[in-house]
């Protein structure tokens, strides 16, 4: 019986996989030129991080983690996220006392126990970018310019942003009791999971994924209501900026993001072009989140995309395939050989070169030249070999001339260009 990968996890093969470095290889350069360093974190950690950071009630830490005990009994977890683990590197490798400003981002998988469909993976891949040590509502502009920006350049056309603000350990307080009441008076319409949240965590409430409680939960008090003016002020000022910039907005007072680490801002951008999974990055501030951790009192801000749901996007999208410059074809074993010489030659000399091994007929050679789409086919004949040249034929026109190899490679390199 053959073996098959696990339910949720995926294969990107070649021919998807182009999409995917073209996202790594476009959000690698603006996030750079916006300031970011890369960072590369473990995919495992202790148990105990994300259940810390990301909160005991939520669905990632209750449902989803992959947690298992390893060979010494511990606990550790494929992680569902990456900003616990920047954190947690940020605080180990004492990154503060470096520059007081650090721009971190990262793009590797995640791992999160939840029913696939398309879209939603159990193994999927995130870009995540973290900003540590600004307060000012300025970053959190900038955050978001540069991921519209980003989503621009990808070629994702309509996108809409959605802001809120989650309020601060002095008016979040207040807000958590007014739900608590809210929802204790609809408690029977509330699922298993919310009933006993509304004990541990009212706020979660307004995330679950059962239609009932998200019925409920769209009467609920919002928010902004409770903003203390400190708050107010800093979301007040996130969205002047956004007008400043001319970025269409909604203001949704019952976005809470899935994570109980948030702060203040909170944004999320989905695409209409996708289905139901049609979240493609969400972020926001997590002021406390450091101290928390046991780290300095510093603030922090970021956000991840799904890297699948933007390959998804960008199916159509043409111009992300190279070919070969050169397949070199080659008749009778004396011309293969040499054909094989130049190969590894052109090939050294940073020119992608194509060859068929083994005996194959003219015909056969070029019509993997033209399947490969390959610029030009050089062809190395008996004939030629006596002469030390060999046929190039340029693919689109069928233009074909005669090269002088006897001198080197250079009349071939140049006229292939
Ligand atoms: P979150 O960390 O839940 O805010 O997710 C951030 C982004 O990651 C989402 O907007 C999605 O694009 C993507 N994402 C989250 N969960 C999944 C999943 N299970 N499969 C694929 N993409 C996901």
């Amino acid at each position: 019986m053959t073996i098959v990968g696990i339910r949720g996890f995926r294969d990107i093969l070649p021919g998807d996989v182009e999409r995917w470095q073209f996202i790594e290889n476009t959000t690698r350069k603006i996030l750079e030129d916006f300031g970011f360093k890369e960072i590369k974190i473990p995919v495992l950690e202790k148990t105990e991080l994300f259940a810390r950071s990301i909160g005991e009630d939520t669905d990632i830490v209750e449902k989803e983690m992959y947690s298992f005990l390893d060979r010494k009994g511990e606990s550790l977890t494929l992680r569902p996220e990456a900003t616990a683990s920047v954190l947690r590197a940020y605080i180990e490798h004492n990154l503060y006392k470096e520059e007081p400003i650090k721009k971190l981002y990262s793009i590797g998988p995640m791992f999160r126990y939840e029913r696939p469909q398309k879209g939603r993976y159990r193994q999927f891949y995130q870009i995540n970018a973290e900003v540590l040590g600004v307060e000012d509502p300025k970053i959190d502009v900038e955050l978001m310019v540069m991921l519209l920006h980003l989503l621009k350049r990808l070629g994702v056309r309509r996108t809409d942003l959605s802001v809120n603000s989650l309020g601060c350990s002095r008016c979040r307080p207040q807000f958590r009791e007014s739900l608590r009441s809210f929802f204790e008076t609809r408690l029977d319409i509330l699922c298993p999971d919310c009933k006993r949240r509304l004990k541990t965590n009212p706020l979660r409430i307004m995330d679950c994924k059962m239609e009932t409680c998200t019925k409920v939960a769209s009467d609920a008090p919002s928010i902004l209501d409770f903003l203390c003016s400190e708050c107010l002020t800093h979301f007040d000022a996130v969205k002047e900026m956004l007008r400043t910039f001319e970025i269409p907005y909604v203001v949704n007072p019952h976005m809470v993001r899935g994570l109980d680490y948030y702060t203040r801002t909170a944004f999320e951008i989905s695409s209409s072009e996708l289905g139901a999974q049609n979240a493609i990055a969400g972020g926001g501030r997590y002021d406390n989140l450091l101290k928390e951790l046991g780290g300095p009192d510093i603030p922090g801000i970021g956000f991840a995309i799904g890297i699948e749901r933007l390959a998804l996007l960008l199916e159509e999208r043409e111009g992300l395939f190279r070919f070969p410059k050169v397949f070199v074809a080659a008749l009778g074993s004396e011309a293969q050989n040499d054909a094989f010489r130049l190969t590894t030659a052109l090939r050294l000399k940073g020119i992608w070169v194509e060859i068929d091994y083994g005996d194959k007929s003219l015909k056969s050679q070029m019509r993997r030249a033209n399947k490969l789409k390959a610029d030009f086919a050089l062809i190395m004949g008996e004939q030629e070999l006596k002469s030390g040249s060999a046929i190039l034929r340029d693919m689109k026109t069928g233009h074909q001339e005669e090269i002088d190899l006897g001198k080197g490679m250079d009349e071939l390199i140049e006229k292939i260009g």
